[in-house]
């Protein structure tokens, strides 16, 4: 058996692919996690559904591993949060432009009857496309009792609530620290998060808990990542600098990339891991495995360095 999530942070820094709160291309979430379990990820972050989790465990057996080689997550919007929004196209808007199509990271945007329309599974509400009279959001909240009866049954190792919200979810965080076993993560927003918030929420979980024992997902600009640049990383970076003195365990997100281990070391920061979607998923795509493997490979490594 593996060892508990929190034990193996005391020990060493992990890598978690993020496939996505949104993200329901299970044929695309069994690939990925294929191509980075057999680089050497730690750990996976899924949408909280049967079917993704299903397809994770695909993946897992696919890349000839086995599912205790690895850690999983699960994630859980609130109204308000991107990562639960899809992008709805109004065909009589629409002047069948394309240019939609081309922001979109996803491929969720395709030509239909001399318009466009768009693949509901796969998108991640980003919002890249978001520049066009024709495209409007839907949103659809997840229930913490629905996300703690999946965690339980697929024995998960995490639930992340995102708090990308104006209010602070006590209800939903307090369920999970009473109905949970396993670790807790709080996905925190740079935009929503000012020094005086961070401390507040953080004082009231350390108080419900009675520890901080807990991980902070430090998630500079979501959704946000692409490039390989630093400019791209800094508000990660910068949103674990402020978490930094309040002891829990530190993952940073939003924007992350292969600069960012770098980035941390030049700022002397603490932390446990890097979680990366967009960039690790724009690396491997449209390569043939051998290419996508090498290219998954250098970028674990660099996440690793220390
Ligand atoms: S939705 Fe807007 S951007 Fe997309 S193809 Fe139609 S007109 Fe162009
Ligand atoms: S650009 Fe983002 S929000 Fe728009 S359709 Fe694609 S994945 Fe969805």
């Amino acid at each position: 058996m593996k060892p508990k999530l929190l034990d193996t942070l005391n020990k060493k820094k992990i890598f978690k692919l993020v496939l996505g709160l949104g993200n329901r291309h299970f044929e695309e979430i069994e690939n990925l996690v294929t191509i980075y379990a057999i680089a050497g990820a730690d750990m996976f972050d899924i949408n909280p559904s049967k079917e993704a989790v299903e397809a994770v465990m695909r993946g897992v057996k696919k890349s000839g591993k086995t599912p205790d080689d690895f850690y999983y997550s699960i994630s859980m919007g609130l109204s308000g949060d991107k990562h639960i929004q899809k992008c709805y196209i109004d065909k009589s808007k629409c002047k069948n432009c394309g240019k939609c199509a081309k922001k979109c990271p996803q491929n969720a945007i395709v030509p239909d009857k001399n318009c466009y329309k768009v693949i509901t599974q796969n998108c991640i509400g980003c919002q890249k496309c978001d520049d066009c009279k024709a495209i409007s959001f839907t949103e659809s909240e997840y229930d913490v009792e629905k996300i703690v009866k999946i965690a339980k049954k697929y024995k998960l190792d995490c639930i992340e609530i995102h708090l990308s919200t104006k209010k602070i979810p006590d209800k939903e965080i307090k369920y999970v620290i009473e109905n949970f076993e396993g670790a807790l993560s709080l996905c925190l927003d740079r935009k929503f998060y000012s020094n005086e918030r961070v401390k507040k929420l953080v004082t009231k979980v350390i108080k419900w808990k009675g520890d901080a024992n807990f991980i902070i997902q430090a998630d500079g600009v979501p959704m946000s990542g692409g490039d390989n640049t630093f400019n791209s990383t800094l508000q990660a970076v910068a949103m674990a600098h402020l978490v930094q003195p309040y002891g829990a365990y530190i993952f940073m997100s939003g924007g992350t990339n292969a600069k960012t281990a770098e980035l941390a070391k030049l700022c002397s920061l603490r932390y446990n891991g890097i979680s990366i979607g967009s960039y690790a998923r724009k690396i491997v795509k449209d390569r043939s495995l051998t290419d996508a493997l090498s290219q998954a490979q250098k970028l674990i490594e660099v996440c690793r360095n220390d």
